[in-house]
């Protein structure tokens, strides 16, 4: 293992995998890179979702895909084609093994697990030097996508946190060519919850439970509640947990609280708490490809590593205001969405959704939620004066 090298990337996850995999691509123009991971193997603790053709970055490698999802509230069902852009769900084993191929094929990249890094990087003499379990370390430039710490209230305008399981049912309980993207529980002026199902095949499923509330939730927090739907959906079958998944991703970061906006020399502070997840939905895993892409070609042209673009000045609004909706009155969010699958075209809603909207896309999303709220929301900010987090 080098101790000097040209690039070092703080963590192996979802980010600093998908730089290293574009890097490695570079063959010999590729700088002499280090990709310190603490964890001493990877787990299958996750799985990404996104909709997207087969030209999507790891579209083929999906573990499955569904041309249909549904939304769901009280007695009313949107069903929403999207059969042209699959919802497509990809393992994180999967994405690891690929990773970890592409890196033994590429001299200039090595990846060293279990190593924790284990100071603040340091600037002096030109390079970044850091501490770690095996000793210190200097680079030209760094990419860190450690997770921040994220405090337990403020620092975002709202928390998403889940609770799953994927689970195999003794007889044939789903319907595996539909997922059920949002199925909300009655509307609650503390939280939006609601339950999301990705059937695998007839018995198998991964099922969650999400909560969109002001503070984040742990897994015991949701326990009984996941318990809850999967024995609403199972309907008696016995059944087996094969894995669980946890996360809490912020909804509208706040910049400031967060210090991923800071500008340090040659480097960037990137990943799910440095602009990765979109505001509204909390997905981050094409917004971390395009950024890996636009990153290495930075790099690939003699500059230093690059954060994630900003969003458009009228999405980042959209985000925002629809959040700070939400997140004062939760209970008006389930007819929110349904109103939104309801009355926009689907193929907009979901360009909306995974970040690929137009400025039509946007246009007509916003004509098709009720004005009303939105209204009452702006006045009452811009009246009472308040101030909220704000927001990424
Ligand atoms: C359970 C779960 C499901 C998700 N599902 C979706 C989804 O369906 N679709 C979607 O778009 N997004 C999803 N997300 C959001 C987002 O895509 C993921 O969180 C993604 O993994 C973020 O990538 P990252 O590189 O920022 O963080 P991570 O993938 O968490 O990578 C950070 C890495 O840094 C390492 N690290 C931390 N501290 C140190 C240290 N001191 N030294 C060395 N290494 C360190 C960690 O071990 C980790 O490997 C999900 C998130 C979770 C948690």
């Amino acid at each position: 293992m080098r101790r000097d090298v040209e690039l070092l990337i703080l963590g192996g996850g979802c980010a600093g995998l998908s730089l290293a995999m574009r890097l490695a691509q570079l063959g010999h123009r590729a700088p002499a890179t280090l990709i310190l991971e603490q964890r001493p193997r990877y787990l299958n603790d996750r799985t990404w979702c996104f909709w997207g053709g087969e030209a999507t970055p790891f579209a083929q490698l999906a573990q499955h895909q569904w041309p249909v999802v549904k939304v769901r509230n009280a007695d009313q069902t949107v069903r929403i084609d999207c059969a042209s852009t699959p919802y497509r769900m990809l393992a994180a084993e999967q994405f690891q093994a690929v990773a970890q191929a592409a890196l033994m094929d590429a001299p200039q990249l090595h990846l060293q697990m279990d190593t924790p890094v284990l100071s603040e990087p340091q600037f002096h003499g030109g390079r970044w030097h850091l501490d770690t379990a095996v000793g210190q370390l200097t680079a030209a430039m760094v990419v860190d996508t450690r997770p921040l710490q994220m405090p337990a209230l403020g620092g975002a305008l709202l928390w998403q946190s889940f609770y799953g399981y994927e689970i195999d049912c003794s007889q044939t309980v789903f319907e595996p060519g539909c997922a059920d993207l949002m199925d909300f529980l009655p509307a609650n002026p503390e939280r939006v919850a609601f339950t999301y199902v990705l059937p695998i095949s007839k018995t198998r499923a991964l099922v969650e439970f999400t909560v969109f509330a002001v503070a984040p939730l742990a897994a015991d927090d949701l326990a009984a509640e996941l318990n809850a739907a999967i024995a609403q959906r199972v309907n008696g079958a016995h059944f087996t947990v094969l894995r669980t998944e946890h996360g809490v991703l912020p909804m509208g970061l706040d910049r400031s609280a967060s210090g991923w906006a800071e500008f340090k020399p040659a480097y960037v502070r990137v990943g799910v708490s440095a602009g990765a997840a979109r505001p509204a939905t909390g997905y981050a895993f094409q917004r971390i490809q395009r950024w890996a892409a636009g990153c290495a070609q930075a790099i690939a042209g003699g500059g230093w590593p690059i954060g994630h673009v900003k969003d458009p000045a009228l999405l980042w609004q959209m985000d925002r205001l629809f959040l700070n909706l939400i997140r004062r009155q939760p209970e008006l969010a389930p007819q929110l969405f349904m109103t939104l699958f309801v009355r926009a075209d689907s193929q907009k809603v979901i360009r909306f959704l995974s970040d690929c909207g137009s400025l039509l896309d946007y246009t007509s999303i916003i004509l098709a939620l009720p004005v009303k709220p939105f209204l009452q929301q702006l006045f009452s900010a811009a009246s009472s004066g308040q101030s909220l987090p704000a927001g990424s």
